[in-house]
């Protein structure tokens, strides 16, 4: 109580806005007082005061990069329910969500499956994960950011829209092979994966194996390239399963589901030995056609 009257409040609440400090604008009287009660040390005081404005610094970092990740609602590891993906290690997707490791070499993480195997959640709860320990994510439908690239192009902005991207330390990559056969498109993706290739990681969801992505990139000396780049360091989770919300809807009824038909074909195999090999693309690509 004694100290208060002594400084001019309001002018001490001015300072602290200039300082950007909100939070020890906020407390500041409530633990002065306690402190003068309490007979704290002048240090302890303003330790408690120094702790409590980063601490909401980081709360509120964090919220702000939750809200520009544009993550689908509701997507969590906590309602994701493992055992419907045998072929995934738990404790895997568990390291991954720490991000050291992987993030900081710009590795990357591909999901295949089928539709409804939980691509998308899984994706989704993992980049939710991630920022919740502090690293930055971007979660949007290829699609839509090839539109968006597309643009930037047109206003010869493209390299400006690329350097923005960097700041997220994993760009997630829905519906990787959704995208429309067009090579202005697929041009600016493989673009995309070549600027960010051991910087900066991404995390693509496709419905079609690397066999199919010639229909994403029409010229099949690019979809090597980019197949190259994406599985230089990344993991890989085939999701072989049926669609959840099918064997859901069928266990209510009869109690059982079916077994998974879906097989990635022998060309990952290939493309990962080329890999190896360093081959000239393009004598690669006529043996393969
Ligand atoms: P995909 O992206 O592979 O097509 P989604 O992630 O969109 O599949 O999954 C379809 C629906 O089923 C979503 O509502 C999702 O939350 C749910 N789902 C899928 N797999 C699981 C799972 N293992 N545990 C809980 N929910 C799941
Ligand atoms: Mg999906």
């Amino acid at each position: 109580m004694s100290a208060v009257p002594m400084i001019d409040a309001q002018r001490l609440s001015l300072m602290l806005n200039e300082l950007r400090l909100p939070t020890i604008k906020h407390i500041w009287g409530d633990f002065a007082a306690q402190a003068d009660k309490e007979g704290w040390p002048a240090s302890r005081f303003l330790a408690a005061l120094a702790e409590h404005e980063l601490a909401e610094r980081d709360r509120r970092r964090i919220e702000r990069h939750l809200a520009e990740a544009h993550l689908p609602a509701g997507k969590t590891l906590d309602c994701f329910a493992f055992d419907a993906v045998p072929m995934i290690s738990k404790a895997q997707v568990m390291a991954l969500c720490a991000g050291d490791g992987w993030l900081e070499q710009g590795a990357n993480l591909i999901l295949f499956g089928p539709p409804g195997g939980g691509k998308t959640h899984l994706a989704a709860a993992i980049g939710l994960a991630l920022v919740e320990r502090g690293w930055r994510v971007l979660f949007t439908r290829t699609s839509d950011l090839v539109q968006h690239l597309q643009v930037a192009r047109r206003e010869l902005a493209l390299e400006s829209a690329m350097t923005k991207l960097d700041k997220y330390h994993l760009l997630v990559l829905d519906d990787f092979a959704y995208i429309s056969r067009d090579q202005a498109e697929t041009s600016v993706l493989f673009e995309l994966i070549s600027v960010r290739y051991e910087r900066r990681s991404l995390l693509i969801t496709a419905n079609q194996p690397f066999g199919e992505w010639n229909r994403v990139f029409p010229d099949p000396a690019m979809t090597l390239a980019a197949v190259d780049r994406l599985v230089h360091h990344a993991t890989i989770f085939e999701m072989n399963v049926e669609s959840y919300r099918r064997r859901t809807a069928q266990a209510r009824r009869t109690g059982a589901g079916r077994p998974a038909t879906y097989t990635t074909p022998k060309v990952l195999e290939t493309i990962r030995d080329n890999q190896n090999e360093n081959d000239d693309l393009a004598s690669d690509n006529q043996n393969r056609h």
